[in-house]
């Protein structure tokens, strides 16, 4: 056939807009968009029509066409960011969201967002109330601390601390503490742009406190310890804590700076891991103004968390990035959310996932890793499937030397490579993220939800993955 005459066998846009076929889609999805599809379908066809090599059949068929501008169109019209399931074993896994939050939280926070709410008004004065007010006292209580506020993440937190406090003055650090975070978040840069001058004092494996001493001067504004979150320098070693460097700031009148990266809450060594450093124990050791993620092992929503003396909280909260860096309120009702759970270790511990995830005991999740075992092998699918020890790990930048025994489930299957399994996993409806070897894919069991594993079988089965 003749190109131009395969060209003349396709339908024209506007008679497939009136298909009764596409009415429903039309319906759905609005006549421009789904006009815009066809084009773009039609468009594709054309382009393919002329890749042709000359003489070669070409065999149109409007239904394929009209299944193909349906699929189009509902996949342009849905979401794209959706729930996976993670099974690589990190917990706080940043490309997946960091710190999942509890329906729960969600659920009960739903009403103050959906509708209007005390967000910024005292109910009690009927005048115009702060978004911190609602989480505030409950982050004291929690930590001791005189007063705190939350911004959007802990990087914004470290800036807008220093902008407000350093500005044009020195601020001491370490050299074993110029860390890059990931993600560009480097140390000397963040206290660059906020016009703080850096002054390093020490040698990146060890620091004294004379070191401090020497370095404090006319100009020098604060004193900052920065958490190595995701680094440990191991062997000869020697830093100086919270205890011994606030008398030296307090003395000079000016802010030690502490920031704790994640800040946990809890104490993991009670649940046999690596103690991280406690919020409320740099409080009390003596820092003046200590910041945290919201989404690592506090387990909330994204945010920065700042608290410590309230003249230095009062005077962070009247600076103008203030307004530029501040939560909305999802933040502000999930936040306070979280906070009622921490109230009480058990629970916060049992209903807050990244809680739950780390400390639940490894049988719970060899239980979870026999289940799912036991309901691939009903499916007879052409597989093996087995169990094996392995480890997950904090993520997120945190305790990274620690690894947290788990259980995972490895799948092989015949010729289907490892990389490509991997493919077709993540290509499900809800994806499902493995750990890939050379020579098999593992699920580690525990960043696998209990109620997941009947979802991955199905998934499995209904998406003919190992075909
Ligand atoms: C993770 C981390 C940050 C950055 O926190 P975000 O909430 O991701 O902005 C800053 N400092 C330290 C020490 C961290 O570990």
């Amino acid at each position: 056939m003749n190109k131009n005459m395969i060209y003349r066998c396709l339908p024209d846009g506007k008679s497939l807009l009136e298909d009764p076929l596409l009415c429903p889609v039309v319906e759905k999805y609005g006549r421009e968009s789904v006009k815009e599809v066809i084009h773009l379908e039609l468009d594709k066809l054309r382009s393919q029509i002329k890749s042709l090599p000359e003489e070669e059949e070409f065999l149109f068929c409007r239904d394929e066409l009209i299944r193909t501008v349906t699929e189009t169109a509902e996949k342009r019209n849905s979401p794209r960011m959706k729930m996976v399931i993670n099974g690589t074993g990190t917990i706080l896994h940043t490309n997946l969201g960091r710190a999942p939050i509890g329906e729960k939280y969600l659920t009960n926070a739903a009403k103050a967002v959906t509708h209007y709410s005390n967000l910024e008004f005292d109910l009690e004065t009927g005048k115009r109330g702060e978004r911190y007010s609602h989480f505030e006292e409950l982050l004291c209580r929690i930590t001791g601390a005189e007063a705190a506020m939350a911004v959007n993440n802990n990087a914004s937190a470290v800036l807008l601390i220093l902008s407000a406090l350093a500005k044009g003055g020195e601020v001491l650090v370490s050299r074993g503490e110029l860390v890059e975070i990931g993600g560009k978040f480097r140390v000397p840069d963040v206290m660059e742009q906020s016009g703080a001058i850096l002054r390093e004092v020490g040698t990146t494996n060890k620091t004294h406190p004379e070191d401090y001493e020497r370095a404090l001067g006319e100009n020098t504004k604060a004193i900052m310890k920065v958490h190595t979150s995701n680094y440990r320098i191991l062997g000869f070693t020697c830093s100086v804590e919270v205890e011994e460097l606030a008398p030296m700031a307090s003395k000079r009148g000016i802010p030690l700076i502490e920031d704790l990266g994640s800040g946990a809450f809890i104490d993991f060594s009670r649940y046999g891991l690596t103690k991280e450093p406690l919020v409320q124990e740099a409080i009390k050791k003596g820092a003046d103004i200590v910041c945290f993620s919201g989404d690592k092992l506090f387990g909330g929503p994204q945010a920065g968390i700042l608290l410590g003396k309230k003249e230095y909280i009062t005077k962070i909260k009247a600076h103008p990035l203030t307004r530029a860096l501040r939560i909305d309120k999802f933040t502000a009702a999930v936040m306070e959310q979280v906070l009622l759970e921490y109230l009480n270790e058990d629970t916060a511990i049992q209903n807050i996932p990244v809680l739950h995830m780390i400390t639940a005991p490894k049988e719970e999740i060899k239980s979870r890793a026999d289940k799912l075992i036991m309901l691939l092998k009903q499916k007879n699918f052409p597989a093996k499937f087995q169990i094996t020890e392995s480890y997950a790990q904090f993520g997120g930048g945190s305790l990274p030397l620690e690894q947290i025994p788990s259980y995972a489930v490895t799948i092989r299957c015949g010729n289907i490579p490892p990389s490509l399994l991997g493919k077709r996993l993540r290509s499900l409806p809800v994806p499902v993220i493995p750990r890939i070897t050379e020579d098999r894919i593992l699920l580690d069991m525990r960043t696998v939800w209990e109620d997941q594993t009947e979802l991955i079988v199905s998934e499995l089965e209904a998406g003919h993955v190992f075909e």
